[in-house]
């Protein structure tokens, strides 16, 4: 068992309205207390800003979704890890499967992404994560090796600042979460992975993705290697992701 301080992160997506993030951040903020892990939530570009101001002073980190892999200049539509830096961003999403699925996204532009929020101080929280056809054909530990593989050989020096999330990629928004020796199986495998990259492999946290809530969360994050989780569709009502970080 690892001794990391756990971290459950929201992810929004592409949800929220001015409105909807000021009720849904006083409504954690209210029944927060002081949590016994990390918690975090990733918002939608535009606003950053309104969550920076709305989390001031509580235990929620503000963590983005996306970065350049550029620095700075003639990237129409990109935001630079310094943009996010500016607006207090302590975490970013990379390579999370939505990204690589719609948006194209190789892994040499996960690493090179992951190395940009690096550089600016940001911890990249590094999304890996089998599709079903994947799984079914016996290649998860290929892929997500391949993944996180990238990651490291592009930020070796560094490898120890990253998070990693395995999110299968059949278990996101489905309903469908991976059951605990599921995915105490694969992040066995990353965490050896990063073992043989880095001494400080043990304090790396590894997160679970894909349909984690309050009825599921207690037995993935009792394994050994799960060290928090990275939650979609239960992060978007208070009460649900209150739950869900009281499980942790
Ligand atoms: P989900 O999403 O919890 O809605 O499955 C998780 C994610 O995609 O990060």
């Amino acid at each position: 068992m690892t001794q990391i301080k756990k971290l459950i992160a929201g992810n929004w997506k592409m949800n929220g309205s001015l409105q909807a993030n000021a009720a849904l951040l006083q409504g954690l903020r209210g029944g927060l207390g002081q949590p016994a892990c990390n918690v975090a939530v990733a918002v939608p570009a535009p606003y950053l800003a309104q969550v920076q101001a709305l989390v001031a002073g509580s235990s929620i980190a503000l963590a983005a979704q996306d970065v350049s892999q550029h620095e700075s200049g003639a990237y129409t539509g990109e935001t630079s890890a310094a943009m996010l830096r500016d607006f207090g961003a302590r975490y970013v999403l990379v390579g999370h499967s939505e990204r690589r699925q719609y948006h194209g996204e190789t892994d040499a532009v996960v690493a090179a992404k992951a190395q940009r929020a690096l550089a600016a101080g940001i911890t990249p929280i590094v999304c890996v994560g089998e599709t079903l056809e994947q799984r079914e054909a016996g290649q998860t530990e290929a892929v997500v090796k391949r993944q996180l593989a990238a990651v490291i050989q592009a930020n070796g020096h560094c490898i120890s600042e990253i998070v990693v999330a395995y999110e299968p990629v059949w278990a996101i928004g489905t309903g469908r979460t991976a059951t605990p020796e599921q995915a105490q199986a694969v992040h066995a495998v990353l965490r050896a992975q990063l073992a043989a990259a880095t001494e400080q492999a043990a304090r790396i946290p590894l997160l679970y993705g894909g349909s984690m809530n309050a009825a599921n969360a207690a037995q993935l994050l009792a394994q050994p290697d799960i060290d928090g989780g990275l939650v979609g569709g239960a992060s978007l009502k208070a009460e649900d992701f209150l739950q869900t970080i009281a499980a942790a």
